[in-house]
């Protein structure tokens, strides 16, 4: 068999994506490799596939035992021998997969950084034969990153012990310099390949909402994607109880999950997520290291993440499977405050010194800053957190909250003159919300004993709705005319810029939305009846959308009976492609990406007889 028979005999696929057959190509011709690219580009097949084409056993290390476990079911669904080794065997098992491991039954094993320098797996390892070493998320060894794993720099001691000296191959989502450069050293990566795809996903919409009724627009959200896999972000533990709770009254089947549970409870409502139980989990940043599950169609933030590496972390978990799915943030301005809260009370950095310390919670104040900026922007959000990690995107990309909503160019020149100037008569010593308070003619106590009544901006833009003077001073912030101090008292000062406002005639225009022209997202496109089903008219979309759901709800029974997660029978996008193509026979179900050869012997007579029944119904 070559590469794209067994990509299409047990994987079902008919072509490789991106990056995959340069590194798929170098790895068999013994080169090491580097593949960094995006969460739900395809990774695993990048070894896997090298794994089966190859005499000998690779190993792939890989940090957490929900991740093994999850690539071992998919492997051994798709009817090919995968074991791992890691703690969760007891010690019978262990030995038993070792024995199994020794007689050459598995030509992929996946195991735990920590026991590559145990005696006994050594005692196997050093007869094995050896052929590849795959190191899975390899952002883990560098120590800039959040993910470090001591564990791991023990790959390069394993991998030198070994008598022949395997192929090596690196693969992580985390593109910055430093982490790459440290994969390279750490791990010592002779001459390798390496291929970077880029950050962007696609197939991801990304909304920014603002609102006081926050839980009613989750429940609304929830209302109308019933049925789909989602993860609600939550603050705080007292958040996630709050929403859950609430949700849970509204009538939604909803886990939860934070550090507060005990681990059997915890351990309990992530398999519920896992195997759709409970379709849809709220959490805190607690939850999701290591989940790969593949068909999450949303994940909504109630509330502001710390820093956009967070964020594109979270929200990335949405959608590996690449179908459309939603990333939503829900913000309010007091998610600054409760963020601020956890930089000064940060215990993390307990070990530090003082000085350290101190550049650690500026350098957090500032992500939290560009994390705030990307809740205000009117630019595209997709290219806001494509250019922050240093990539450029482009300034319309047509699939997020901003490129869909209609924007007007305004001339706020007026405004923006009586903000910088009242800042400037009132010799930059207030924060904003005293300047707003002033320039919109406020008469409170504060003003008075400030005697800002008399500042000559005082009342300028009392006509003007006090959300859009403050949407005006945030512009401002962003485009670099003032700074705001990073402290409680957040005071407005003037910069090198103001000049050009204030004494240089500069006009100051600014992207409003339409009063009228609301945000659309995929949501209210699929309500318009552009289905991804694939059928244009409401009527086909709804008709789609119903065969989706008998799919969806056979998946979960023959699920059940594996004692498997659901998305490991079929993904979303494969049942999706059973909907567009309505395959009638065999040959036709095995053109369906994502049905090989194994997995239609398994399920494929159900999922034909599912979709003849469904054509007989429509009459
Ligand atoms: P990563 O580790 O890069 O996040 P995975 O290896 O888990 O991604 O793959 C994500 C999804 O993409 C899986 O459902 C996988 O089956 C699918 N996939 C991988 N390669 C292809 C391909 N060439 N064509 C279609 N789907 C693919
Ligand atoms: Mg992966």
């Amino acid at each position: 068999m070559d590469k794209y028979e067994i990509l299409k005999k047990y994987f079902g696929y008919d072509s490789f994506r991106g990056a995959q057959e340069t590194l798929i190509d170098s790895i068999l011709e013994g080169r090491d490799v580097l593949g960094i690219m995006p969460t739900g580009a395809g990774k695993s097949l990048c070894y896997q596939i090298p794994a089966l084409l190859t005499e000998g056993i690779t190993l792939v290390v890989s940090p957490l035992i929900s991740l093994m476990k999850d690539q071992v079911g998919n492997l051994n669904q798709a009817g090919i021998h995968a074991a791992y080794l890691n703690s969760s065997l007891t010690a019978g098992q262990y030995y038993k997969a070792l024995a199994l491991a020794r007689q050459g039954r598995y030509p992929i094993i996946y195991v735990a950084p920590e026991r590559l320098m145990t005696e006994a797996f050594l005692d196997f390892a050093l007869h094995a034969g050896i052929s590849m070493v795959a190191i899975d998320e390899a952002h883990c060894v560098s120590q800039w990153g959040q993910d470090f794993r001591p564990g791991y720099l023990k790959i390069p001691d394993f991998i030198a012990a070994l008598p022949r000296r395997p192929v090596v191959g690196a693969f992580t989502a985390t593109a910055t310099r430093e982490v790459r450069d440290d994969i390279i050293d750490i791990v010592r990566l002779r001459e390798p390949v390496v291929m970077s795809t880029g950050f962007d996903r696609s197939n991801l919409y990304f909304g920014v909402m603002s609102g006081k009724d926050r839980y009613g627009a989750i429940r609304n959200y929830l209302e109308t994607h019933r049925g789909e896999s989602g993860i609600i972000y939550c603050l705080t533990r007292k958040q996630v109880e709050e929403v859950c709770q609430k949700l849970i009254r509204d009538g939604f089947a909803v886990t939860r999950y934070h550090a507060g549970l005990d681990d059997a409870e915890r351990r309990k409502n992530q398999d519920d997520f896992i195997y759709d139980r409970a379709p849809v989990i709220v959490a805190t940043n607690a939850f999701g290291m290591g989940i790969d599950k593949s068909n999450v169609r949303f994940v909504l933030h109630f509330g502001m993440p710390k820093n956009p590496e967070s964020y594109y972390q979270e929200a990335g978990r949405a959608g590996r499977d690449g179908e459309p799915a939603e990333c939503i943030l829900y913000y309010s301005g007091q998610d600054v405050a409760t963020n601020r809260f956890f930089i000064e009370h940060n215990q993390d950095n307990e070990e530090l010194d003082e000085v350290t310390k101190a550049l650690v919670a500026e350098r957090d104040r500032e992500r939290l800053q560009k994390m705030t900026f990307y809740c205000y922007t009117n630019g595209c959000l997709r290219d806001y957190l494509l250019q922050y990690f240093g990539e450029y995107g482009s300034s319309y990309c047509g699939n997020c909250s901003n490129c869909l909503t209609q924007f007007e160019e305004k001339d706020l020149t007026e405004a923006a003159s009586a903000l910088l100037g009242c800042v400037r008569s009132a010799r930059q010593r207030y924060g904003t919300v005293v300047i707003i308070d002033t320039v919109r003619g406020a008469r409170t106590a504060k003003i008075r004993d400030y005697g800002l009544h008399e500042n000559p901006c005082y009342g300028a833009l009392a006509r003007m709705p006090v959300y859009r003077i403050r949407q005006v001073l945030q512009e401002l912030q962003i485009r670099g005319y003032v700074t705001v101090t990073d402290d409680a008292y957040a005071v407005v000062r003037l910069t090198e810029k103001s000049g050009e406002i204030l004494d240089g005639g500069q006009r100051f225009l600014m992207k409003m939305a339409k009063e009228t022209g609301n945000a659309s997202t995929r949501s209210e496109e699929k309500k318009r009846g552009k289905s991804r089903y694939g059928a244009d008219d409401s009527a086909g979309a709804g008709r789609g959308e119903l065969l989706f759901e008998r799919l969806r709800s056979l998946r979960m029974e023959l699920a059940r009976k594996a004692k498997v997660p659901p998305y490991l029978v079929f993904s979303d996008k494969t049942l999706t492609h059973m909907c567009i193509q309505q395959p009638q026979t065999k040959q036709e179900m095995l053109a369906v990406p994502g049905v090989g050869e194994y997995k239609y012997e398994k399920y494929g007579e159900r999922f034909l007889e599912c979709i003849r029944a469904f054509q007989n119904s429509s009459g």
